[in-house]
């Protein structure tokens, strides 16, 4: 079916009333409805270097919906894919620069270790005929093929069997593994990256915000001199609210999110923008 704007590309994205579009037509309508500036034209291919020294080559992609634009590279000819996820009123060319930075940090860290020189262990994973071993630190994509109904796991760009991950795991017989699945919007692993529990108990979390605040008052007042070093130091207070909201009760997360944000108005400061930037970080780290 071709699309219903163009007439000219196939139709893959159908809109309940409105009809069948192919994706450049339907961001076009999307930006339109929401009173959004068209989006720029994007460079549509690019090649990034990963940590191995191959460079791996990648597909971008667009998709403007009601309240989101879904930023998406997947590999060609390979199994990397990251996508990125920015508000329509947001700036795109930064939410661009944003997925290439995640591109960059994904392919910065390998969570499989070449054996090629090593000695061969029994538990090594094969790929194209190479041993790698499991990092104690790493990350993969889940992948289900309904056909053959199999999964396997997206490891460096590369499909390994789930078996063999299984097996090369007994390397590490006798450890914990934690686990925590995420979205592919989130955050990616990079090189320097470990995973460490974090609490977003409500209470806890308001309660490191209000004891970080009060590192900076004096008789409760906020002098300009401090403000941006409290903005600092609050900001690490929103990512554990944004965690809150992604990972626990999203309608918890926006009433701590209005408590905090009531607060940080009520704070008596002589400081021209405080808390503003805060303010508009609590609310990106509810709305998305
Ligand atoms: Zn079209």
């Amino acid at each position: 079916m071709k699309c219903q704007k163009c007439h000219h590309n196939e139709a893959t994205i159908h809109v309940q009333d409105l009809g069948d579009f192919c994706l450049s037509c339907h961001n076009e309508l999307m930006a339109e409805l929401q009173g959004m500036e068209q989006p720029e034209v994007f460079p549509k291919n690019l090649s990034v270097k990963a940590a191995d020294g191959h460079r791996h080559r990648f597909i971008i992609t667009t998709m403007i919906l009601p309240g989101m634009v879904i930023w998406r590279a997947v590999e060609k000819n390979g199994g990397y894919e990251f996508v990125y996820h920015a508000r329509p009123a947001d700036n795109q060319t930064t939410a661009f620069e944003r997925l290439l930075e995640k591109i960059e940090q994904g392919l910065s860290y390998q969570s499989l270790e070449s054996e090629a020189d090593g000695p061969l262990f029994d538990n090594a994973i094969e790929i194209a005929a190479a041993p790698f071993s499991l990092k104690a630190i790493g990350t993969f994509r889940i992948d289900y093929d309904s056909q053959d109904d199999t999964a396997s796991l997206i490891i460096d760009g590369k499909a390994v069997a789930l078996a063999d991950w299984g097996r090369a795991l007994t390397a590490y017989e006798g450890f914990n593994l934690d686990y925590q699945i995420r979205d592919l919007a989130e955050a990616v692993l990079g090189p320097e990256t470990v995973l460490k529990p974090v609490s977003i108990n409500p209470d806890q979390i308001d309660a490191r915000f209000k004891r970080t605040l009060g590192w900076f008052l004096e008789d409760g007042f906020l002098s300009t001199a401090r403000a941006s070093a409290c903005e600092d130091a609050l900001y690490d207070c929103i990512d554990d609210l944004k965690l809150l909201c992604q990972s626990g009760d999203r309608e918890t997360a926006q009433k701590l999110g209005q408590r905090i944000s009531k607060r940080l108005l009520a704070v008596e400061n002589d400081d021209d923008s405080f808390p503003e930037y805060l303010l508009t970080q609590i609310d990106a780290a509810l709305a998305l």
